[in-house]
C-alpha cells in the first residue's frame, strides 16, 4: 500500500500580495494560489477558503505556517500572540492573524517573519542544508532579516530585525538623507529598493549595471553582512529580495565584505569560500512560501 505522505499549508502574508500553498516541500506543492493583499477580513478569508477546498480534496493538513511581513508577535502565550502589531500598513495593524486561521482549522499552527520562514526554509531545502546557524536577508521594496538556529527560527526579544540596524553614512558621498520612517538612515532607509529609487529617481531595475548605485549599494550590504558575520557567526548569510536580482551585486557584496573583515575572521569559510558563505537563495522567489511550509513543518 502507496504510504500517504503528510502535507501541509502555507500562507505566505505579504504587503502587496499572499501566496497560499498546500504541499511538503519543493518537490511536492499540490496547490498554490495568489491573492491580492486588501483588508485582512477579505485577504485571510481567502486564504482560509483555498486551504478549506484542499483539505477537501487532500484531508486534514497535518499544520499550517503563516510567514508574515511584520513586525508581528510570534510568541504562544503572550496577550498579542499571533497579531500583526504595528505596521503603517493601512488596515492591518493589530490584526489577529493567528486567531482567525486557528478558529477555521484544528490542526497546529506557526506565526513568523516571512525571512524567519525564509531562513528555516534554505535550511531545510535550500542554500544552508543542514547548517546550524543561517541568516537570510531579503532586500526589496524595504529590507528585512531572518535567522534559523538549529532548525528553529530565532525570537529572543521580538524577532531580528536586521533592515534596521545602523550602517555608516558618509553624507559627502551619500547626501540622501534615508528612508525609514523610524529611524532615517537606517540600513533599510539607505538601502532599500525604495531608498534606491527615491535617492535616484529610478527603480532599482530601471539602473544600468554600471550606474555608481550598484557599488554604494554593495558598500551598506557590505556593512550588514560584516556586522552579522562578526554578531551571529552565521555559517551561510542568504541575500535574496528583488534588488539582488542585478548579477554584479552579489560578487561586489563578497568582495566588500572581505575587505571590512580584514583577515579577522579566520575561517575557510570566509577566506577561501566567501562565494559560497554570502549566497543567493537556491529556492529562488519560492523561500517565501516554503518557508510557510517549513514553519507549518515545525509546526506539526
Ligand atoms: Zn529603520
Amino acid at each position: 500500500m502507496k504510504k500517504v505522505s503528510l502535507l501541509y499549508g502555507g500562507i505566505e502574508a505579504g504587503g502587496t500580495k499572499f501566496v497560499c500553498a498546500v504541499g511538503a516541500g519543493p518537490d511536492d506543492i499540490r496547490a498554490e494560489i495568489r491573492i491580492p493583499t486588501t483588508t485582512p477580513d477579505e485577504t485571510i478569508g481567502l486564504a482560509i477558503d483555498f486551504l478549506r477546498r484542499q483539505e477537501a480534496v487532500h484531508g486534514p493538513l497535518a499544520g499550517i505556517g503563516i510567514a508574515s511581513f511584520g513586525p508581528l508577535d510570534p510568541f504562544p502565550g503572550s496577550p498579542t500572540y499571533g497579531r500583526i502589531t504595528s505596521t503603517p500598513k493601512p488596515g492591518w495593524a493589530d490584526t489577529d492573524f493567528v486567531g482567525r486561521i486557528g478558529r477555521a482549522f484544528s490542526c497546529p499552527i506557526r506565526f513568523d517573519t516571512d525571512v524567519n520562514g525564509a531562513a528555516l526554509a534554505e535550511w531545510r531545502w535550500g542554500a544552508a542544508q543542514g547548517l546550524e546557524v543561517v541568516v537570510y536577508v531579503t532586500v526589496g521594496t524595504g529590507i528585512g532579516g531572518g535567522v534559523a538556529i538549529g532548525g528553529r527560527p530565532l525570537h529572543g526579544l521580538v524577532h531580528p530585525e536586521m533592515g534596521h540596524t545602523r550602517p555608516p553614512h558618509d553624507r559627502a558621498a551619500d547626501p540622501f538623507a534615508g528612508a525609514c520612517p523610524f529611524h532615517g538612515d537606517c540600513l533599510e532607509g539607505l538601502a532599500s529598493g525604495r531608498a534606491m529609487e527615491l535617492r535616484w529617481g529610478a527603480s532599482p531595475e530601471a539602473l544600468p549595471a554600471d550606474h555608481s548605485a550598484w557599488e554604494m549599494e554593495a558598500g551598506y550590504l557590505a556593512w550588514e553582512a560584516a556586522n552579522l558575520a562578526c554578531t551571529l557567526s552565521p555559517q551561510c548569510i542568504v541575500l535574496g529580495g528583488g534588488v539582488m536580482q542585478q548579477p554584479r551585486l552579489l560578487p561586489r557584496v563578497r568582495e566588500k565584505t572581505l575587505g571590512l573583515l580584514a583577515g579577522y575572521l579566520r575561517t575557510d569559510r570566509i577566506l577561501r569560500d566567501i562565494d559560497h558563505y554570502l549566497v543567493g537563495p537556491a529556492l529562488g522567489n519560492r523561500a517565501g512560501v516554503l518557508g510557510a511550509i517549513a514553519l507549518a513543518m515545525n509546526a506539526a
